[in-house]
């Protein structure tokens, strides 16, 4: 089977019409990239940063960080790199980096909230993504965005710190897209107005459907209502990439959805720009967009909007694509 997938390595990612997507890797370690690049990636489209903090007993240094990022950067070249700021908290901890117990940890201090709170630790991040920027075709994306002051303020911090950086000699690549996480149901609703002020969009389905239902990731208990086929999960997606696409954003996608044979028919339909997934992923999802036809996809958007369960639509694509 990977055999029969190996000439997709160097092949272009174009459905049988030739409309191109890109199709991406989703990496948390920077020697992750290696297989990324091996299974014939178009760029990496999450580079999961908390990994660096994990499995350690400190934070890592600016320098520390700054290699990480510039080996990963080096290794894609003229591929984009999205690169997400840190996302601890909820189910990811740090041993040396003690928070308050609380209630509802995936509901709580985590991600951009922490990071906007402790600006200190944020900087260090900040400084060394800016100076590996001129190591390739570098892109920042903030997770967990809820509001649109969170989106500004993570911006703008980024403008200082990268102000600082120029006034102390330093070199920063001259234009970084900065984007955002689309995983809270408010930002998608609001998708229309985020696009404004991001450059891109990716949807992180992962957590998105996990709030969207109210049904915790992790909980085995719960996990028939974890339905990425939801038609309100559906509908969000497509706001959101119309959103994008009516403000000139790219929109793409980073979560597992991403990456799954039963979504790519309806996230092709809907015009996803970018998939990011699991390296071994990408070369089926090759294989699998050549025999799709967008405009013939596309007539079914409004049939796969209107089903009333995920069964339904699960059903209506095995019928129909
Ligand atoms: C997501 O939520 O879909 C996502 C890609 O982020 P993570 O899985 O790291 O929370
Ligand atoms: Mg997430």
């Amino acid at each position: 089977h990977q055999q029969a997938l190996r000439p997709f390595v160097d092949k272009e990612s174009i459905d049988a019409e030739g409309h191109h997507v890109e199709l991406a890797g989703n990496i948390g370690r920077p020697e992750d990239v290696e297989l990324v690049v091996a299974n014939g990636a178009d760029g990496v489209g999450l580079f999961r940063t908390e990994f660096l903090y994990m499995d350690r007993n400190s934070f890592p240094t600016e320098e520390e960080q700054y290699e990480s990022y510039k080996t990963v950067l080096e290794k894609m070249g003229d591929k984009p790199t999205v690169v997400r700021t840190l996302d601890i908290g909820g189910d990811k901890e740090l041993s040396y980096l003690k928070l308050p117990e609380e209630m509802n940890p995936f509901l709580g201090y985590r991600a951009i909230r922490l990071c906007l709170d402790d600006k200190e630790l944020f900087r260090v991040q900040m400084r060394a993504l800016l100076r590996a920027s001129v190591f390739g075709n570098l892109k920042v994306m903030f997770p967990m965005i809820a509001t649109l002051d969170e989106f500004r303020e993570a911006k703008a911090f980024l403008l200082e710190v990268k102000e600082q950086l120029l006034s102390e000699g330093q070199a920063v690549a001259e234009h970084i897209e900065v984007g955002m996480m689309v995983e809270i149901p408010s930002a998608a609703v609001i998708a229309d107005l985020f696009a404004k002020e991001a450059d891109f969009l990716s949807i992180g389905t992962n957590d998105l459907i996990q709030y969207t239902l109210a049904a915790d990731r992790m909980n085995e208990k719960v996990s028939y209502l974890y339905q990425p086929y939801h038609p309100a999960v559906l509908r969000l997606i497509k706001m959101v990439v119309d959103a994008g696409h009516a403000n000139g954003r790219w929109v793409g996608m980073c979560g597992e959805m991403a990456g799954d044979a039963v979504a790519i028919p309806i996230l092709h339909a809907f015009g996803l720009d970018e998939f990011s997934m699991s390296a071994s992923s990408i070369l089926p999802a090759r294989a699998q967009l050549a025999q799709l036809s967008q405009s013939a996809l596309a007539q079914h958007t409004d049939s796969i909007l209107s089903l009333s369960t995920a069964a339904e639509v699960e059903a209506y694509v095995a019928e129909n694509f």
